[in-house]
């Protein structure tokens, strides 16, 4: 007898279903990707740097970061909008004190956000270069345009303080959940991600890599 016939629904878990079309995006992006596309960085990405997301898809081999990225940074919002839900509904004190804090640093402006997940989490800003410094940066903008609050924010009581403490442990082990959940929907597409690697990422790589042999290789009389 299967759980139907015993008349209980065992709902499949909604995380399925998000990473498979969050991998559907990223399938769909993929083609447009190319090496010149973007600006290499030297830095480390804190959000792909030893990120489980990257073994789950089979991405943990050398792999250009802005292909990954892409992948890390869909995901990622997966957590967060699930996290952003749970606390929503689930932990009043910490709702209202990230409610309060966006009302209290409403304005200004922000250059992260309403940016593709291919750009989201990376440095908006290229390193600078002591020769050439640049005019301004994103970072200082933002920090610049950030309306001064009009008072300052009402102190929190230690009962408050105790129950925001509880809560947000509760949201860490709650993204655990849902970052581990998402690994093992994710493992079930490696193969097809490991394809469009290999279609759209791999031959360019190879040709940046003949291209690369040409110019090295003295000229053949
Ligand atoms: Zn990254």
């Amino acid at each position: 007898m299967n759980a139907e016939d015993r008349g209980v629904t065992d709902a499949p878990d909604p995380i399925i279903g998000r990473v498979s079309s969050a991998v559907d995006s990223w399938l769909r992006w993929l083609p447009s990707w190319s090496p010149g596309t973007h600006r290499g960085r030297s830095r480390m990405c804190r959000r792909c740097t030893g990120s489980p997301v990257l073994a789950a898809a089979g991405l943990d081999t050398d792999v250009p970061h802005q292909v990954s990225h892409a992948l890390v940074s869909r995901m990622q919002r997966i957590i967060d909008r699930a996290v952003d839900n749970y606390t929503e509904h689930e932990l009043p004190t910490l709702h209202a004190e990230l409610t309060g804090e966006e009302i209290w640093n409403a304005g200004g402006f922000e250059p992260g956000s309403g940016l593709d997940p291919e750009y989201e989490g990376v440095d908006l800003d290229p390193e600078s270069d002591e020769e050439q410094p640049f005019l301004f940066t994103m970072a200082e903008l933002a920090e610049q345009t950030k309306p001064e609050p009009p008072l300052p924010r009402p102190p929190l009581s230690q009962e408050e303080k105790r129950r925001i403490r509880v809560e947000i442990e509760l949201a860490d082990r709650y993204a655990q959940d849902i970052g581990q959940r998402m690994c093992f929907a994710l493992a079930v597409h490696r193969p097809r991600v490991q394809a469009a690697v290999q279609r759209f990422v791999e031959p360019q790589i190879q040709s940046l890599l003949d291209e690369l042999t040409r110019t090295l290789e003295p000229p053949t009389e």
